[in-house]
């Protein structure tokens, strides 16, 4: 249920689209692949149970978080379906995991041994062992510490070998030689264990749009897809099925004013008018996200493309009109007006990130509301 909000600067969410993602990246997997939804960070900036929701309702099986904070968040409104954490858990975390059902990442003996002695739950605690096959994040690095991890693991009777995974550095780039070997190295550690886990998985999003389908193994982890972004250049030019972004960013004109030239717009004076022209002031700033890096960036107003100018403000910005167009105006950061599109790619080239991080850094001031 959308709440009401007064302020006019929103993001507009398409679960419609995210479900149409999942539903293509569908026909793309093995039969009995599962789709485990990332919905770690807030759902990548777009909300983490309406994302959840629809993703569950278009067919994923798994939501994956990054944080325990974030896997409870989840659990409160999806209390069956399963939930892994991705990311590091401090093992005082076990007891409150086992007794909510939630999967953790395990790639440490100690850990094991920590969780032992420290939870009392008797229920299961279902854990995924986390083999570092080359990202050099998290993880188990040899043949020996991860037999000796899994032994560890199988001494208590209430921890549960649920699941063994890796994570891909290059799976979105030309280049596969790096990705082969951690391929490699992972189905040697799998093929070391006694019995294979239920699921094993590998995949992020580049490795199941434009590898082999092999790699899906048990499931495959959709994250920036799902989203309706590609995670590369290189990936947006071999997509097996178009993507539709999520994710669209819209305000209103609050204020129009005619300057001459000569005149000066927002602090630091750095814009200053060559002729004269019509300023508008949106109600968007870097407190929402819209850091001051994106001074130039085009918005979108009746269809047309016109830049911010001067400084970004805490709350606020400028941008120059054509015309003096009606306080209340639609303005789209990021979305389509008529023929015109500004992207999250075209923001992420403008401040030199990828676009993973721009739904990210949009922060929680600014609503997210669906439809
Ligand atoms: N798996 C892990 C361990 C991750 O850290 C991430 C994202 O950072 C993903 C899967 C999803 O990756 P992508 O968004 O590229 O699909």
């Amino acid at each position: 249920q959308n709440k009401q909000h007064f302020r006019p600067t929103k993001a507009i969410i398409d679960l419609q689209a995210i479900k149409q993602n999942i539903c293509h990246l569908k026909e793309h997997l093995k039969p009995n692949v599962q789709i485990v939804a990332v919905v770690k960070a807030n759902a990548y900036g777009h909300g983490d149970v309406e994302v959840a929701r629809a993703a569950i309702e278009a067919g994923a099986s798994m939501l994956a978080v990054a944080t325990p904070e974030e896997a409870l968040h989840i659990r409160k409104h999806f209390p069956t379906t399963d939930v892994l954490i991705l990311g590091y858990s401090p093992s005082s975390f076990a007891e409150v995991a086992a007794n909510e059902n939630i999967i953790l990442t395990v790639y440490s003996k100690d850990w094991v041994q920590q969780v032992c002695t420290q939870s009392n739950s008797s229920k299961p605690l279902k854990l995924h062992i986390k083999i570092d096959t080359g990202m050099g994040r998290i993880g188990v690095t040899s043949i020996e510490t991860l037999m000796d991890l899994y032994n560890e693991i199988n001494k208590s009777s209430n921890l549960v070998v649920d699941g063994i995974f890796t994570h891909f550095a290059t799976a979105d780039e030309e280049d596969d030689s790096y990705f082969n070997k951690q391929v490699t190295m992972f189905q040697q550690f799998i093929a070391t264990l006694p019995k294979k886990p239920r699921i094993v998985h590998a995949a992020n999003t580049a490795t199941m749009l434009i590898k082999d389908p092999q790699l899906q193994f048990d499931a495959v982890r959709f994250g920036i897809s799902m989203y309706g972004l590609a995670p590369s250049a290189y990936v947006k030019t071999k997509l097996p099925f178009p993507l539709q972004s999520a994710f669209s960013l819209e305000t209103e004109l609050i204020e129009v004013k005619q300057v001459e030239a000569g005149q000066s717009i927002g602090y630091g004076a750095t814009f200053t008018a060559t002729e004269s022209s019509y300023i508008g002031t949106l109600p968007i700033g870097y407190a929402d996200g819209l850091i001051r890096k994106f001074s130039g960036q085009h918005v979108l107003i009746d269809g047309k493309r016109v830049p911010i100018v001067g400084r970004i403000c805490m709350d606020q910005c400028m941008i120059l009109l054509p015309i003096a167009y009606n306080i209340g105006e639609k303005v789209t950061l990021i979305g389509k007006q008529k023929d015109e599109e500004i992207t999250m790619d075209e923001w992420a080239s403008k401040v030199d990130t990828i676009n993973y991080e721009i739904p990210c850094i949009i922060t929680s001031r600014v609503p997210r509301v669906y439809y």
